[in-house]
């Protein structure tokens, strides 16, 4: 159910595996996206509602005024800033006009695989390095249609924000065997463009989701991740990570 509300804060924080402490903007809390190995399926009530934070961008603002220009913000972790519904709301749009007014450090992570980001080009741009998309490529929905144009989608909107001067690092996160042809992404997107890769990482929750996904979907890779599941043999993501180690532009989001 989609719930309007008006937040006291805006900025809250995660706490990756690394150690790292990351401050984040969610102008929504719910996901329309739906990848079946989302993290944010450890937290049971995530994705109840679609939330939808009104006053985001005005919180922002009054919060960020005394922001270490330094700490990078996060926009996007309980959604993805750029889902359909952004068409609508503009929350994204209006976050962004405030990060580049108060001239904070922001990186963007999307992989919904529209064509939404080209409406905010006109704020991006001058952000210049105070700006950097994360544009993950494992959006499943666009990966099952396999044909080339879906497939390619996400690493053209890479490719022509990288020419037009924006910031953009791609992640393969996660490498999906059978699913995500890691040599095909790498080999398409600009020589300069940063990769990360990572392997699927498990939960309590997005375990079953993962394995319904793929007996459903993609039955013959049942067995495959089966071993990935049960006895975290990963033979795809071990050959990736071996032959793109020695890529100084392929980097591991956890070592
Ligand atoms: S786009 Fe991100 S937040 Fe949304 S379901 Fe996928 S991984 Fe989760």
């Amino acid at each position: 159910m989609l719930k309007e509300i008006y937040v006291d804060s805006a900025v809250t924080y995660e706490y990756p595996p690394d150690g790292a402490t990351l401050p984040i903007i969610d102008p929504y809390d719910g996901c329309t996206i739906g990848c079946p190995y989302c993290f944010q399926l450890e937290n049971e009530n995530w994705n109840k509602n679609l939330i939808v934070k009104l006053n985001i961008a005005e919180i922002l603002c009054e919060e960020l005024i005394h922001w270490n220009k330094e700490d990078i913000l996060y926009l996007g972790s309980k959604c993805d800033p750029y889902m359909n519904i952004d068409r609508k709301y503009q929350l994204t749009r209006k976050c962004l006009i405030e990060l580049s007014k108060l001239n904070v450090k922001c990186m963007v992570t999307t992989k919904a695989g529209s064509k939404l980001i080209y409406r905010d080009i006109d704020i991006i741009k001058p952000m210049g390095d105070k700006f950097t998309l994360l544009l993950g490529l494992s959006n499943l929905e666009q990966l099952k249609r396999n044909d080339n144009y879906s497939l390619m989608s996400n690493i053209q909107t890479a490719n022509e924000l990288h020419r037009m001067g924006i910031k953009v690092w791609a992640f393969i996160t996660p490498i999906l065997p059978g699913i995500t042809d890691v040599d095909l992404m790498i080999n398409a997107l600009d020589k300069d463009i940063p990769v990360f890769l990572d392997q699927v990482r498990l939960g309590k929750n997005n375990r079953p989701t993962i394995e319904k996904y793929i007996d459903t979907n993609y039955p013959h890779l049942a067995s495959t991740y089966k071993d990935i599941l049960n006895n975290n043999i990963d033979v795809y993501s071990d050959q990736m990570r071996e032959k793109w180690s020695i890529d100084q532009r392929v980097k591991f989001v956890f070592e």
